[in-house]
């Protein structure tokens, strides 16, 4: 088969606009190690994880092994009204291993669903506690929580959310930190102005808000924006002051994207509700997890006619290949370091980013642990953004693709999240296709 032709007549691709699909069109068709190879033979170095989600490359033996001993007892049975076993072994991992005081797993098939359970979780606690006037949410400037109605109404990107407002609820927006793009430019400033912002939404509007949402350490779809140090504890504390739930949401950044297995654990803050996903099955399978502490599941446990049930759930969810396989990404996490690794790793990959501010059009490089964006600007003494319609970051990874090497901007941010095992020498390779690749398309300075 023509598998590019054939791409082009019967697929719609997500988040793509398939005009340009159909100029650059591409077919993945295997993966070995942190490459992947397309139809027509060409290798990519995968740099941002197949989208944030492969931690260990692909085709990993072991991983490949839990799923077809898996397959030999069952691939699937229903988790209504009753459990199965890797589920069960994964929950219990999952409550071992994450913060302190979240002692419950609930199970969905995405981040997007992840995320929608939560915010009916925190909204139906309120009601069963007896509390009936919490109705909105409170989400953080350019937050992004996936592209379901319900997540996208907590969400705040309007090129992805704008045009769907007649469907969505409507959210209190606090600003995120963001440093580089605050009037102070200094990151305790930033930290504070933006506290008090959000505890100026909170003393208003407390009492009608079931929950601040957040990404912990640093902000994904919205940019690669990191926190300054402190801020998530603050949010923490204004959650407790005024009495409203904090969902973390951890499905960019957890299972050891920044250095610690959740990123809440930077700043020792256990949530209230918490969501992941994505790296959760090594980049397998499509399982989800929104954890709650017991305090919030008891506010559900009840007689049936007091009517205080989840009214949720999907028709894979608990899957037993996928909780099989995330249970397995979690032993090797274990055996190979693997969150150890991205901590010791960190620093030499951030020498290697810092060498792209030689450019001139580099304006800002933000990065906590294997997480990292470059932003581009037309003028890096202003900051001056170039037009979007310029789409510098989209030509940049186009050349970064010629270049061997796949990854996906957001706006003008250039996205490297590389699966967790990279070696130094894979960091250093992608970096400097990367450069090159910006190089290329902003060509005002020669690259040392
Ligand atoms: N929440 C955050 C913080 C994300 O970054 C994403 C996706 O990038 C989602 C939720 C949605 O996850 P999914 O694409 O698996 O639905």
């Amino acid at each position: 088969m023509d598998y590019i032709q054939k791409s082009k007549e019967v697929l719609w691709l997500p988040f793509t606009q398939m005009k340009e699909y159909d100029l650059n069109p591409l077919v993945i068709e295997s993966g070995q190690g942190i490459k992947i190879k397309d139809t027509e033979g060409n290798e990519y170095y995968d740099a941002n994880s197949s989208v944030w989600l492969n931690p260990h490359g692909h085709r990993k033996q072991e991983l490949n092994e839990a799923l077809v001993k898996q397959l030999g007892k069952i691939a699937h049975s229903t988790m209504l009204g009753m459990a199965n076993v890797p589920a069960v072994e994964l929950a219990a991992k999952l409550v071992d291993l994450t913060p302190k005081g979240l002692d419950r797993v609930f199970y969905s098939d995405s981040g997007a669903t992840a995320v929608e359970i939560a915010l009916k979780m925190a909204f139906q606690y309120w009601l069963n506690i007896g509390v009936t006037i919490r109705k909105r949410f409170i989400t953080m400037h350019n937050g992004y929580h996936g592209d379901t109605i319900g997540s996208i109404s907590v969400g705040d990107i309007d090129i992805y959310h704008q045009i769907y407002q007649p469907l969505m609820f409507q959210s209190f927006v606090a600003p995120y930190p963001y440093t580089y793009r605050h009037q102070s430019g200094d990151p305790e400033e930033t930290k504070k102005d933006c506290l008090e912002q959000l505890k100026k939404v909170l003393e208003e509007h407390h009492d009608e808000v079931c929950a601040v949402m957040v990404e912990p350490m640093m902000q994904g779809a919205g940019g690669m924006v990191n926190m300054p140090p402190g801020f998530l504890k603050g949010v923490r504390e204004l959650c407790t002051q005024y009495n409203v739930l904090m969902i973390a949401d951890e499905v960019a950044v957890g299972f050891g994207r920044t250095g610690k297995l959740f990123a809440c654990m930077h700043e020792s803050v256990v949530p209230d509700i918490l969501t992941a996903g994505k790296m959760l099955t090594g980049g397998y399978l499509p399982v989800a997890i929104t954890m709650v502490s017991e305090g919030i599941y008891q506010a559900f446990y009840d007689d049936y006619e007091k009517m205080k049930t989840l009214f949720h759930g999907h028709s894979y969810t608990g899957n037993q290949l996928g909780c099989a396989v995330a249970l397995e990404n979690l032993r090797l996490y274990e055996k190979e370091r693997t969150v150890e690794g991205v901590a010791e790793k960190t620093p030499f990959m951030k020498k290697q980013l810092e060498t792209l501010y030689e450019l001139d059009h580099v304006g800002d490089v933000r990065q906590v642990g294997f997480m990292s964006g470059i932003e581009l600007v037309k003028n890096k003494q202003t900051k001056e953004p170039y037009p979007w319609q310029e789409r510098i970051g989209w030509k940049a990874t186009l050349e970064m693709r010629k270049l061997g090497l796949m990854t996906r901007p957001i706006g003008d941010v250039i996205v490297f999240m590389p699966p967790l095992a990279s070696t130094e020498e894979d960091i250093k390779q992608m970096v400097s296709r990367i450069k090159k690749g910006i190089y290329q398309v902003t060509k005002e300075v020669s690259i040392r």
